[in-house]
């Protein structure tokens, strides 16, 4: 006997139909003699219609009221869901984040769990009860019903498995696992067996939503056994979707580049004529910060007659204010130039271990991206990810001459193994 953590995704609970579908194959895994705590999603589109009536009574609505807004739509797929159990004759008792207590920081809209109160969820499924725990929602410490950011079911379940001690956690979603990139993009894309703990971190937060990033990270932090599966497939499949691995208990063979993840998040900026001297980058971006503005790539370029340009990325979101903040307060006291701003632009991110190992991988992706015509506006590096920013518009283009170029579509040969 296991205990299993199984979130269902929105599409995967879309319809009645779909949400029993979900809960015959709770079913199964109950017959099989496993104790099952299931985190459903929202009905696909829910929580974007939910949000989009209160930005019609307000375009600028209160994040308190807006948490407790969307959170009505998980509150009603775990009462859907159990309600079909019990139809089928499966124990179930459903609660919602606020019962169980997921409490988190007091962040709305992007809250972080801090601890959950797993007594009552323990006591039920020892009474043979399936526990179904409304994903995305907490509840911090005065009371006020918080979520967790877009796709934040995805971490009520994992964290819930941490809590527990599950012995697996299942993400059950429209597609069969991880692959090379978003098959929505690049069709040939191939479905990865295993993909490690780390690439899976780099593509979620470089802007592949299959998992949320925090998630990924909470995974990693209690080593919980997390598997990405689709619900579409027969209830009795025994597919193993794809395994999230820790590269310690890892001894297969993984290729050089796992995937590529994309983004439009963010914009670029450029602050034109600035002098090369000490103290201009914190000049820059000072000002930035106070304004509590994330900024992501930075490139500073080499000067001529002491002067040169600067840009950097921040998420589209801040575009204007960021614009505002330079032509105000930065322009005008250190003397640059001028200030320009692009907000098409996308970020393309190639990302596997194997690249700490292997040379040439950056200039390979640069001499692919180059022969297709696509012009490469920032470039920034780590130990496992090269990140490209490229016009908007060539986005799709250079995910697919990257995952042909690195041949992703095919099974990892012998000389496009890690050593
Ligand atoms: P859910 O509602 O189940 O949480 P999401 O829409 O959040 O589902 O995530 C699943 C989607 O993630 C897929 O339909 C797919 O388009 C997208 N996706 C992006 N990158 C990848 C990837 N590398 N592998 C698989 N799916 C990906
Ligand atoms: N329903 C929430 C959202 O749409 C949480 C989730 O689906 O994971 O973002
Ligand atoms: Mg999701």
């Amino acid at each position: 006997m296991a205990l299993i953590v199984q979130k269902y995704g929105g599409t995967s609970m879309g319809s009645p139909e779909r949400i029993r579908e979900v809960a015959k194959r709770v079913a199964r895994f109950v017959k099989e003699g496993h104790q099952v705590v299931v985190v459903p999603s929202a009905m696909a589109g829910e929580t974007n219609r939910l949000l989009g009536l209160a930005r019609e009574l307000n375009p600028e609505p209160s994040p308190r009221e807006l948490d407790v807004i969307a959170s009505t739509g998980e509150q009603v797929s775990i009462g859907l869901l159990s309600v079909a159990l019990h139809a089928i004759g499966v124990k179930a008792k459903s609660y919602t984040g606020f019962q169980v207590k997921i409490l988190t920081d007091d962040a709305h809209t992007k809250a972080r769990i801090l601890s959950i109160d797993d007594a009552n969820i323990r006591k039920d499924l020892v009474a043979g009860n399936v526990v179904v725990v409304a994903g995305f929602q907490g509840i911090e410490a005065n009371g006020n019903i918080t979520t967790l950011g877009r796709g934040g079911s995805d971490t009520t379940g994992v964290a819930l498995a941490a809590a527990l001690n599950a012995d697996e956690c299942q993400i059950y979603t429209d597609v069969d696992g991880v692959y090379s990139t978003d098959p929505r993009v690049v069709p040939e894309a191939r479905r990865l067996a295993t993909v490690t703990f780390e690439e899976m971190l780099e593509l979620a937060s470089l802007g592949s939503k299959v998992l949320q990033i925090r998630s990924v990270e909470f995974a990693g932090k209690y080593k919980v056994k997390l598997r990405v599966l689709s619900s579409f497939t027969d209830v009795n499949s025994t597919d193993m979707g794809t395994l999230i691995t820790f590269e310690e208990d890892e001894n297969m063979e993984q290729a050089i580049i796992s995937g590529i993840a994309f983004n439009r998040d963010e914009a670029k900026i450029t602050v034109l004529g600035v002098p090369d001297k000490p103290g201009i980058a914190y000049s820059i971006l000072g000002p930035v910060a106070d304004a509590n503005i994330d900024v992501d790539m930075i490139i500073q370029n080499a000067s001529t007659e002491g002067l040169t340009d600067f840009s950097f990325t921040v998420h589209r979101a801040e575009y204007k204010r960021t614009m505002e903040i330079l032509e105000s307060k930065v322009k005008p006291a250190i003397k640059a130039r001028g200030v320009v701003g692009d907000d098409k632009i996308a970020k393309v991110s190639l990302v596997g271990i194997g690249m700490r190992t292997h040379a040439g991988i950056a200039a390979k992706m640069f001499g692919a991206l180059a022969g297709d015509g696509v012009n490469i506006q920032m470039i920034s590096t780590s130990e496992i990810k090269t990140s490209v920013v490229v016009d908007e518009k060539y986005m799709e283009l250079a995910v697919r001459v990257l995952h042909k170029a690195f041949e992703l579509d095919k099974e990892p040969t012998q000389e496009n193994m890690k050593p």
